[in-house]
């Protein structure tokens, strides 16, 4: 019987992360992160391509151990398989060295085994090499030779037509020339990292970019406590907190004087010492005098699933399911809202599409945050509804960007810290709005509760159509607001000279 392992796959990638990560797994699970749902949903998400991808290799045998403290039996399964003269083995496991692994399908074309390790991403990854060379050395050492290993993942060029075409909707990428690369490295790795899991304590090892690369690690609750929870380094963009942190600063107010930053977190660092705003009115004034009335306030929400859902539709497509509208037909009329929220089982876009074109009318302007976004949405419902291209063209040529001038900085606020999304804006011009009372309070959260909506009981689902029309609603009534703000900020500019610098 094998005897218990020291590390798995999994084990061995966290310590090529940060072997501090391997220790903390291991040793220290009360230090670990709250659970994030998010993380969660895109670990199920990896299960159900998985379980899709089997189909290419139909009518194998599954090694997979009845709990996760039983791979032992699963790597004595995989041998059982093999000298039965199985061919096609799923979670076939393997031990050497004390490092166990799975790989997620392992082939036998003649006397050739084949090994394919399937991701629910669209390319192969730097780190899916190293994961992939881990797999090679520990099956090969423990005398199972292979003639190739590749990355099983999705195909962005696929579309869906009927039901799904699981040979089309994957590709094999042979990454052997990588993996054999990597075999002295990997060799190497197992040794320092068993030394890692001997030590009495955590090693000693400072954060930096590989607490988020390649992956977000579970541990920095714990491990970035010592950063200021304001005000820190860390807050200023374009990643120069991590140069100042080696440099010895934590906290703004240690950075000295004359120390020389990139225009953007020099702004920052500017305004977070003067404590001041900015505001330059003629171009403002002379930006948004260019969106004419009625203006329509919109906003979407999309989601994206891996597996495409609907006809003509491929993997990760960005796909909008609701949207919210204010209107605002001249300066003194009455706010209208129109909203509209797919149904959650089947594809939302003819319908939000047929409804958009029908409440933006044939003329006004139609302002967007971040216009891009939406532009590129409309692009792809044309392509899908080409009946409908001429409306949805028009439509894209009359929407107009709120976040221009916060993007050119002709209005900056210290509170700003560097960004200018509406999430960063809102609070500092309109403080009366508010993302914070409510139950889903940013895009991601949407997008997942969107794609989970047909699996809830139904009062679950009530409540959850109610979170996300009030979240989206409060999206487009931020623009609606902030645009009045702007422009009564601009009139006093320029009634008292033309620009505001207070500091
Ligand atoms: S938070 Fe950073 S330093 Fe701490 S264990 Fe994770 S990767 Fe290592």
């Amino acid at each position: 019987m094998a005897t218990n392992h020291k590390l798995s796959k999994t084990t061995f990638m966290y310590g090529c992360q940060c072997p501090k990560r391997l220790y903390l797994h291991k040793f220290r699970d009360d230090l670990r992160n709250p659970e994030d749902e998010f993380q969660q949903s895109v670990f199920n998400a990896g299960i159900f391509v998985g379980d899709l991808a089997r189909k290419l290799f139909d009518g194998g045998v599954d090694a997979t151990p009845p709990d996760s403290f039983s791979y032992q039996k699963a790597i004595e399964q995989t041998q059982k398989f093999i000298e039965a003269g199985e061919t096609i083995i799923y979670e076939a496991a393997f031990q050497f060295e004390g490092v166990m692994c799975a790989l997620d399908i392992l082939v036998k074309r003649g006397e050739q085994w084949y090994g394919y390790e399937v991701k629910s991403g669209l390319s192969v990854k730097e780190q899916h090499v190293k994961d992939a060379a881990l797999q090679y050395y520990i099956i090969t050492n423990s005398g199972l030779p292979m003639a190739d290993i590749s990355i099983t993942h999705l195909n962005k060029d696929y579309v869906r037509q009927g039901e799904i075409d699981v040979a089309q909707l994957f590709l094999h990428e042979s990454i052997l020339k990588g993996v054999l690369a990597e075999q002295d490295f990997v060799a190497n790795k197992i040794k320092e990292l068993k030394g890692v899991l001997e030590l009495s304590d955590a090693p000693l090892i400072d954060i930096g970019r590989h607490c988020y690369d390649p992956y977000a690690c579970d541990f920095t609750e714990h491990c970035w406590a010592h950063i200021p929870s304001k005000n820190s380094v860390f807050e200023l963009r374009k990643g120069a907190g991590f140069k100042l942190y080696a440099e010895g600063f934590k906290h703004l107010d240690e950075i000295p004087a004359d120390y020389e930053l990139p225009t953007v977190p020099a702004l920052q660092l500017e305004f977070y010492r003067s404590g001041g705003e900015r505001l330059e009115a003629e171009p403002i004034k002379e930006y948004i005098s260019t969106f004419p009335y009625p203006m329509f306030f919109l906003d979407f929400e999309t989601f994206m699933p891996g597996i495409p859902e609907f006809e003509g539709t491929r993997p990760y497509q960005q796909l909008p399911f609701q949207f919210s509208l204010h209107v605002k037909r001249s300066p003194e009329a009455e706010l209208e809202h129109y909203e509209f929220l797919g149904d959650g089982i089947n594809d939302p876009r003819e319908e939000l599409k047929d409804q958009l074109i029908k409440l933006l009318e044939d003329s006004g302007s139609i302002v967007c945050y971040q216009v891009a976004f939406e532009k590129t949405r409309m692009r792809e419902l044309a392509e899908a509804f080409p009946d409908s291209k001429q409306a949805l063209t028009s439509i894209q040529e009359r929407m107009v960007d709120l976040m221009y001038p916060f993007q050119k900085r002709w209005y900056y606020h210290q509170a700003f810290n560097g960004g200018y999304s509406i999430k960063v804006v809102l609070p500092t011009l309109v403080p009366e709005l508010s993302y914070t009372s409510l139950n889903i309070r940013e895009g991601g959260t949407a997008s997942l509760t969107y794609s989970q909506l047909r699996y809830q009981e139904p009062e679950v689902i009530a409540q959850q159509r109610s979170d996300l029309l009030a979240y989206c609603k409060l999206d487009t009534l931020a623009m609606v607001r902030i645009l009045e703000k702007l422009n009564s900020m601009v009139e006093s500019a320029l009634k008292a000279g033309g620009a505001l610098n207070e500091k």
